[in-house]
């Protein structure tokens, strides 16, 4: 018997649900079927987050008819998990210190502006801090990812993608992950962690079978998978879900706060008349 599926819904408190999240939440429910759905609160930028946001997301989810388990995971609540992979990785030598600003890095490509590429966290980071040690890594620094030597210490990888937009199993390219993705950032500075990082051992954490998320999201995916191997992690299949877009055909932005679903309830509209908004095909 395959396994039951446990999926996860990981909204950021830092402002109110908008249709974008109850679109993605509603999937991640939809996907766990008879199996576990499960919410987490990704809260690792203390700057942006809010208390009053997290409680807002409770009362929204709890208003589209959602329930999941308790403990709800915070993210803020696991640095030492995170730090603890770190040390991991720091004893492989896979990580480096890197105290680059972006205006460091534009100004070290030669040509930025044609041809420089762009992977899943922006401009590909020259690799200028490279060769410092971390002995050397202090409070300024963010750490790296040496992607060069991480590959060297695996395998081929790939994943099973369930999703509607790329469907089917992809084999991780190792020179995109090399040239393009680059030495991403696995710990920002004064944060302990980072976005790919923290997902990546919360997922595992929490025995999430299928991550279910946006499609803007499936560049990250490999350095995921990748982070999985490296820290011996067990792979989930993924199914990225397309983004909705506005009546006009526009893709909603992540910080629409016209579409926050605090509004639509404000304005007398029924969770069973969002949850048909959603589902149905924008009329082009
Ligand atoms: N917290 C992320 C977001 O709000 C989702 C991360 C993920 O699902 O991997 O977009």
């Amino acid at each position: 018997m395959p396994p039951e599926p446990v999926t996860r819904f990981a909204p950021s408190p830092t402002g109110p649900l908008h249709l974008g999240h109850a679109y993605a939440a509603l999937i991640a429910a939809e996907r766990a079927g008879a199996g576990r759905f499960l919410l987490r609160i990704e809260d690792i930028d203390q700057s942006r987050c809010r208390p009053e946001w997290e409680a807002q997301i409770y009362e929204d989810l709890t208003w589209l008819g959602l329930r999941w388990e308790s403990p709800v995971m915070r993210q803020s609540e696991r640095l030492p998990v995170y730090r603890a992979a770190l040390e991991q990785l720091a004893a492989q030598g896979l990580i480096y210190p890197c105290r680059c600003t972006r205006a460091d890095i534009r100004a070290a490509l030669s040509a930025p502006q044609e041809g420089a590429p762009l992977g899943p966290d922006g401009v590909t980071y020259p690799g200028t801090c490279r060769a410092r040690p971390m002995s050397d890594a202090g409070r300024e620094d963010a750490l790296r990812l040496n992607m060069g030597a991480a590959l060297a210490h695996v395998g081929a990888l790939g994943f099973m993608e369930n999703g509607p937009v790329h469907p089917g199993h992809h084999r991780l390219d190792r020179d995109w992950l090399c040239d393009v993705a680059g030495d991403v950032v696995l710990a920002r500075r004064d944060m302990g962690t980072s976005y790919h990082l923290s997902v990546v051992l919360d997922d595992a954490a929490q025995g999430i079978t299928e991550v279910t998320r946006g499609a803007d999201l499936f560049e990250a995916t490999p350095i995921h998978v990748l982070l999985q191997a490296l820290l011996q992690l067990p792979a989930p299949s993924y199914y990225h879900h397309d983004l909705i877009r506005d009546e006009h055909g526009k893709r909603l932005a992540k910080r629409d706060d016209a579409r926050a679903i605090a509004l639509y309830r404000a304005e007398g509209m029924t969770p069973g008349r969002l949850r048909q908004m959603l589902t149905q095909p924008v009329a082009s």
